[in-house]
């Protein structure tokens, strides 16, 4: 290791040890170092969810499922259903999937190499990088984003990211530490998130300031590089169809085990279109007779689209649809329906 990167090295582990972030994931566990499920479960989580988002959500997610073996127990529906409100829902699919193969294969045991590692369903360099390093204290050095930019910036490199991606990773090899691995992976994670901000970085105040190209050429507040084109995302149309009936229950359905939001509850809602002419009348509202009244339009937005979706409601007897599944209206917030579908459900009643 160089001589900057060792200071630089030091410096965090010095301040990591008085400023470190309480996170639940982080108890410590056995030889100083965290739980490796704990570390498991968070890295799924903390993939697109933020980490105050994801800080509550693991406390219960634990309480209900405090081992691996435990939770190699749980079905499909059962953390489709707690994710509500999470998102992504690929990734408790996943979860769960390399939670099942570790059990079987592994004998309970988070794999210590990265081979096994990256063969596990919903895990990239990064995430296997990050549960080796953090969990088992193994030298490696995971990039996300706050890692990211604290290169960019020591270095001055004023491109986009994503030009420069095997630069970073080459740069980020020098700092990895053959001892304190975890420590310092956590320490840069920190202090991205802490010192060297995303838009006011503290730079007064950074102790590795004097090893800062782009402070030095006042470039702190221009790198990293944004990429000036923003993507239009395409719009998709659909109708939903909040059904009630006499006992206060709503119709609902499984959607299709494959594609979005696979298994999870659904109002009734037609095929989404991307053109708004082209919607067809979704097959179990054809049977429907009561006029349904709109509730209007609502807009919902995905990763990579967003819906727009107008929303109509209707009262109707339960004998009229023998075949249909009811959920108490009462219960539909903790049920196993996508964010989205809750949110069609609470504008129809
Ligand atoms: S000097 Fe500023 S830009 Fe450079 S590492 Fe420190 S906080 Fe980040």
């Amino acid at each position: 290791m160089l001589k900057q990167e060792k200071q630089v090295n030091q410096h965090l582990i010095k301040w990591y040890a008085q400023n470190k972030r309480e996170l639940p994931w982080r108890k410590l566990y056995k030889n100083n170092l965290p739980n490796p499920y704990y570390v498991f479960v968070s890295e799924y989580m903390l993939q697109q969810t933020t980490v105050n988002t994801v800080k509550e959500r693991f406390i219960e997610f634990i309480n209900y499922w405090p081992t691996l073996k435990k939770l190699a127990t749980a079905t499909e529906p059962q953390i489709l259903k707690f994710w509500s409100g999470l998102g992504y829902y690929s990734r408790a699919r996943n979860l769960l999937k390399a939670t099942k193969i570790i059990n079987k294969k592994f004998n309970s045991k988070i794999p210590n190499n990265y081979e096994d590692l990256i063969l596990l369903p919903g895990i990239g360099d990064y995430t296997a990088k990050a549960i080796l390093g953090i969990a088992l204290n193994k030298s490696v050095m995971p990039l996300d984003a706050n890692i990211e930019r604290i290169l960019l910036r020591l270095h001055a490199i004023d491109k986009p990211i994503n030009k420069v991606k095997n630069i970073l990773k080459d740069l980020g090899n020098k700092f990895i530490s053959d001892k304190y691995s975890s420590n310092l992976i956590q320490s840069f994670m920190d202090y991205g998130s802490e010192i060297c901000l995303p838009r006011n970085p503290k730079c007064d105040i950074c102790g590795i300031n004097i090893f800062c190209q782009s402070y030095k050429k006042n470039l702190q507040l221009k790198i990293p590089i944004k990429l000036k084109k923003k993507t239009i995302k395409p719009i998709k149309y659909t109708r939903a169809y909040v059904i009630v009936n006499e006992k206060n229950e709503i119709l609902v359905r499984n959607r299709s085990s494959k594609g979005m939001l696979a298994s999870m509850l659904e109002v009734p809602n037609d095929v989404w279109v991307k053109n708004k002419k082209s919607l067809i009348t979704d097959q179990d509202m054809q049977q429907i007779t009561t006029k349904l009244k709109s509730k209007g339009s609502f807009e919902y937005s995905f990763s990579h689209f967003d819906l727009e979706a107008e929303i109509f409601y209707g009262n109707v007897k339960k004998a009229k649809f023998l075949n249909g599944n009811w959920i108490k209206k009462s219960a539909y917030s903790n049920s196993r329906m996508p964010t989205v579908m809750k949110k069609i459900v609470e504008l129809a009643v």
